[in-house]
């Protein structure tokens, strides 16, 4: 455990720190985990050391092994109990050394398109602190269930329109925690293997991952690359690799790690065309310039126009929507096998921006077409739960009539 750590405050809402200024606040990493550790989220390595740390025989453990990953990640097993093919001794050993617990479930909501957000507490820091909370959401659609995972809590960085980025407080979210999300979802959806009638079908209700809650995927790399390698394992969670999408706002040097360590789909929060603008929107911009990050996409290992980049745009009235910025976008990510996501804003109480014009969005959105690009605004979900990927735990703050009309374009997918 290390001493806290000075954090810096964060930028003010809407306006855009001066140059020099602070690009990024300090992470607590401070964690007490829990006196029984729990064994979720763990790699078959860990898992490994874990039942060696209780003395079971090294010549078992690649078979013990073998057993706990079915169980956890196949079965969804909540006790040790339930793992009858484990002999009752090795269940008791474990039991009183380990558990198998997700984050606890603090609210869950259903909307009336199927989306649902679940809010989930993790411990803080420290005896006595308040737990810190984040939110986890599921948009199901006809040919695929999409679940957005958080992987900090709050963020270290400052994009002057993310409400993530004005919280203070940023804690790394553990492996365990980023699985246990998935874990919960699955629970709460029954969609593991032998429940209910589902025993016989391989079809799974979550079949896709997006990095897209609270926090930057790569400032958290080891415990998102664990975490995405557990969700990956085909002899568990199995969801492929092609159907995980990391988004981040482009720390460039993790991107070609992310690519050879993790191997998933990557997103990237463009937002703007110009460095003098992306600076202000991405302070993270002054660190690694538009060009550097593009050049960081192009050499993205396994692209193709199969595998695509996608690249996010958040629609600002007045900042990034005009025709010329259009242009230039289909102009800048030429030779790059691309998608673009056009995302309109949502706003959150105290923002100075606003969600561009419908008639805006969709004159941009038919400039990127013509270039090539496919149904580049994403469509609204789950929009009377309030649930969006990229804006989760700040969307359930009360809004103006006004601020709604704009959120009904929330919980986007492709
Ligand atoms: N930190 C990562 C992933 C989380 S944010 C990143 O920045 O990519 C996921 C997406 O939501 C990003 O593209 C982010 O720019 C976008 N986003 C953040 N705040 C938003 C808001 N108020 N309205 C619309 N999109 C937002
Ligand atoms: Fe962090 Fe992403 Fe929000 Fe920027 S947009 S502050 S990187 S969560």
């Amino acid at each position: 455990m290390t001493d806290p750590l000075p954090i810096a405050e964060a930028a003010p809402a809407g306006r855009h720190p001066a140059p020099g200024l602070f690009l990024e606040k300090a992470p607590l990493e401070r964690y007490v985990p829990p006196r029984k550790p729990s064994l979720v989220g763990l790699s078959r390595d860990a898992l490994a050391d874990a039942l060696g740390s209780v003395r079971v025989p090294p010549t078992q453990r690649r078979m013990r092994v073998q057993q706990l990953w079915h169980w956890l990640y196949v079965r969804g097993a909540q006790s040790f109990d339930a793992m009858t093919s484990v002999s009752k001794e090795l269940r008791a050993l474990l039991d009183a050394h380990f558990t198998l617990a997700r984050p606890d479930v603090v609210a869950e909501q259903t909307s009336v398109d199927g989306t649902r957000k679940w809010l989930l507490r993790l411990p803080g820091e420290h005896a006595g602190e308040a737990p810190h909370e984040v939110e986890c959401v599921y948009i199901p659609e006809p040919d695929r269930g999409t679940l957005c995972l958080s992987s900090q809590v709050g963020c270290t960085l400052n994009c002057s329109f993310c409400h993530t980025g004005t919280q203070r407080l940023v804690r790394n979210l553990t492996a365990g925690e980023i699985v246990g999300q998935i874990m919960v979802a699955r629970d709460r959806l029954a969609d593991w293997a032998g429940v209910k009638d589902k025993s016989s079908s391989n079809v799974r209700l979550v079949s896709n991952i997006v990095m897209m809650g609270m926090g930057e995927p790569l400032y958290n790399f080891e415990a998102v690359r664990d975490a995405l390698l557990v969700a990956a394992d085909g002899e568990g969670i199995a969801i492929s690799k092609r159907r995980i999408t990391l988004s981040t706002s482009g720390v460039v040097p993790n991107i070609a790690r992310a690519g050879a360590e993790i191997g998933c789909m990557l997103a990237v929060s463009l937002h703007a065309v110009r460095d003098e603008l992306r600076n202000d929107l991405v302070p993270l911009n002054r660190k690694y310039p538009i060009a550097e990050l593009l050049d960081a996409c192009r050499d993205y290992p396994g692209l193709s126009n199969a595998r695509r980049i996608t690249f996010e745009y958040v629609m600002l009235k007045g900042i990034n929507d005009s025709a010329a910025d259009a242009r230039a976008l289909v102009k800048l990510l030429k030779g790059i096998p691309a998608k673009i996501n056009l995302i309109p804003f949502n706003p959150w109480p105290g923002t100075g921006y606003a969600c561009s014009d419908w008639e805006q969005i969709e004159k941009f959105s038919e400039i990127i077409f013509n270039a090539g690009y496919a149904s580049p605004v994403r469509t609204p979900r789950g929009r009377d739960i309030l649930a969006a990927c990229g804006q989760l735990k700040s969307a359930t703050e009360k809004l103006s009539a006004r601020e709604r009309l704009a959120l009904r374009a929330m919980a986007m997918t492709d």
